[in-house]
């Protein structure tokens, strides 16, 4: 029997492997995407950036109609939450999204099958229909984005239904009274965030002693306070140790420095970070080379240690972000068309989309501390900014890090109101190699938000114009 040929197979449709697929076509390579999800566009649009960000601002815009509105002048009789709306809404738009990449792959000629891929010898993918039947392609190139899943532990199993993995999370059907959550890391937060603003008393349990330890630790104490403020309660060094679920509650036993204790909720949520999606990926003969936490083995390109055969995204090492991997995949079609494609790793945004939000690329001044890098460091608060002051969200600031002798930016970090946008500019700013002094006298419009981000690098050179010392 004849096996269809394609010059590229891209296993998995997310952020990474979609990406990858749409630039094939663009350069001209023949791409099929295989992906057994119910619709294209993997974690991030189905389950994952997407319908959290319309949850956070949906819920937000609820907590400021509860909490700030009469601030402002806005007054109303009886505000009511329609949970069946908000969460109707956050459907229609991962629906609106994930329909959009059909259409583009249409536009684009990316051909689509709906199927479980699986990787064999000789560049050949096994391709598993829904309906279970198997059909064998081969490919040229093959490119593996299989993405991840919600890693779990044996002290809490979900149950998808009181304990829950971020995707039930997403779609409780009542505020949850009391919210329990496992790790205080970026889904802890912010679909913690969620809920709280909603109504639910939400507690987190983080393992580690240190709070967001990824992030500059001066935004980690301000972000420490600011969640506090709002009444998450969140335990560090707490280490779950078993869970009892009843009809109507969970019961978490823990461990901390002050011994044991037990806390009950109606819902836990079980964010612990991700799994690589690839055990069943590939067949044992291919020997493809995969380490003990799952990552498939790459090199700086994304070649696997298979000839032609490459993986990007949540599968290979470095942080598991869309963006990342989109990248990526814009890199690895780019290699195979004969082109340059390259990722500069040392300009990943992060972003954490809380109230006040935190955003940040480049190095941490922890970081900068244990390389024994010299550097100067500028910081703007944003109740100094205009702007901020003006739509009620002084709170928070911006960091700048510039290399003690080429003043060249090293890192930058933002805790305050719309950090996600604003970090743009600094990563720009970092892959083209700036100095603080470049963007101190780059023209910021006033009034905004930016001029934070501009008096941050006016003050590594203690220079900033409206603050004090
Ligand atoms: P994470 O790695 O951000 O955080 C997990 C936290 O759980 C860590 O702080 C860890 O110390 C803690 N932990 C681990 N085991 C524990 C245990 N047994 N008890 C208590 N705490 C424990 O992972 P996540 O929040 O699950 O997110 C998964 C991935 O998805 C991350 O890589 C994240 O970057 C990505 N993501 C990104 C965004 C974003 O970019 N805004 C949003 C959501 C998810």
């Amino acid at each position: 029997m004849s096996e269809t040929h394609h010059q590229v197979i891209v296993i998995g449709g997310g952020p990474a492997g979609y990406v990858a697929a749409i630039r094939c076509a663009q350069l001209g390579l023949d791409a099929l995407v295989v992906d057994d999800g119910p619709a294209l566009g993997g974690t991030c649009l189905n389950v994952g950036c997407i319908p959290s960000k319309a949850l956070l601002d949906a819920s937000e815009k609820y907590h400021q109609a509860r909490h700030e509105f009469a601030d402002l002048g806005i007054g109303f009789d009886k505000l009511r939450l329609d949970l069946g709306q908000m969460m109707a809404r956050k459907q229609s738009v991962v629906d609106t999204l994930t329909q959009g990449i059909a259409t583009l792959f249409k536009a684009n000629k990316v051909k689509y099958i709906r199927g479980r891929g699986r990787l064999l010898p000789q560049n050949r993918v096994e391709i598993t229909h829904p309906d279970d039947e198997e059909e064998i392609r081969v490919a040229e190139h093959v490119i593996l984005a299989a993405g991840s899943r919600s890693a779990e532990i044996a002290a809490a199993p979900t149950d998808g239904e009181r304990i829950v993995d971020s995707t039930g999370a997403l779609g409780f059907d009542e505020v949850p009274k009391r919210l329990l959550i496992i790790g205080a890391g970026v889904i802890g937060l912010e679909l913690g965030s969620v809920w709280a603003r909603l109504g639910s008393q939400v507690t987190i349990l983080e393992a580690r002693e240190g709070f967001l330890p990824m992030t500059d630790a001066a935004v980690s104490r301000e972000a420490m306070r600011r969640f506090k403020a709002q009444g998450m309660d969140i335990r560090l060094g707490a280490r779950v140790l078993s869970s009892k679920v009843t009809r109507k509650q969970v019961t978490v036993e823990y461990a901390d420095a002050t011994g044991q204790h037990k806390i009950a909720a109606e819902r836990v949520l079980v964010a612990v970070g991700r799994t690589p999606n690839s055990d069943q990926l590939a067949a044992a003969e291919t020997e493809l080379l995969v380490d003990e936490g799952g990552l498939v083995h790459v090199d700086e390109q994304c070649r696997t240690s298979i000839p032609n055969v490459w993986a990007i995204g949540d599968l290979v090492r470095g942080p598991m972000l869309a963006h990342k991997g989109s990248e990526e995949g814009v890199m690895v079609a780019e290699r195979i068309a004969g082109r340059a494609g390259h990722v500069n790793y040392d300009t990943i945004p992060g972003v954490i989309y809380t109230q006040p939000e935190i955003a940040w690329v480049g190095c941490t001044e922890q970081q900068l501390k244990a390389e024994n890098v010299r550097y100067k460091a500028g910081m703007f608060p944003f109740s100094a900014n205009g702007r901020a002051r003006a739509q009620g969200t002084p709170e928070g600031f911006v960091r700048v890090m510039a290399d003690a002798e080429s003043d060249r930016l090293l890192g930058v970090h933002i805790i305050g109101p719309s950090a996600s946008e604003l970090i743009a500019e600094a990563v720009l700013a970092m892959e083209f190699d700036a100095s603080a002094e470049d963007l101190a006298r780059t023209i910021h419009a006033h009034p905004t938000l930016s001029e934070a981000l501009h008096e941050a690098a006016m003050a590594v050179d203690k220079a900033a114009i409206h603050k004090f010392g």
